[in-house]
């Protein structure tokens, strides 16, 4: 439930390490939490991205409309993520792999943030 509950009050994805820094005073193993966030991700609660550095990221599923999953901004100096709006991909019949049809990709627009620009 805590971490269920830290997963709603964040506006961006978190990383493992972020979420077991949040929750650090409660004394869990962050093995535990590892395992939590990847549970919620296989009951499909939670979504995760990699944003090609091999740390998942975790953010609350919210709502039906979020069923298919929105893209993100990616900061390539301080590695930084956040939730863009769904936008719609055009591509020509019969040229995407299967996997884009499906909509099993993610979309990672990638850019100096705000901060950083
Ligand atoms: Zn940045
Ligand atoms: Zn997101």
């Amino acid at each position: 439930m805590a971490v269920l509950e830290v997963l709603r009050t964040i506006e961006q994805p978190i990383s493992h390490g972020e979420m077991a820094a949040r929750l650090d005073q409660r004394g869990w193993e962050p093995a535990t939490l590892y395992r939590n966030l990847m549970d919620f991700a296989e009951a499909g609660l939670v979504r995760r991205s990699d944003l090609g550095d091999h740390v998942w990221r975790f953010e609350l599923v919210r709502g039906a409309h979020d069923a298919s999953a929105h893209p993100h901004f990616v900061c390539t100096a301080c590695g930084g993520m956040e939730c863009l709006p769904v936008i719609e991909l055009v591509m020509p019949r019969g040229k995407a792999p299967r996997a884009v049809r499906q909509r099993r990709v993610e979309v990672h627009l990638r850019g100096l943030c705000d901060a950083c620009g």
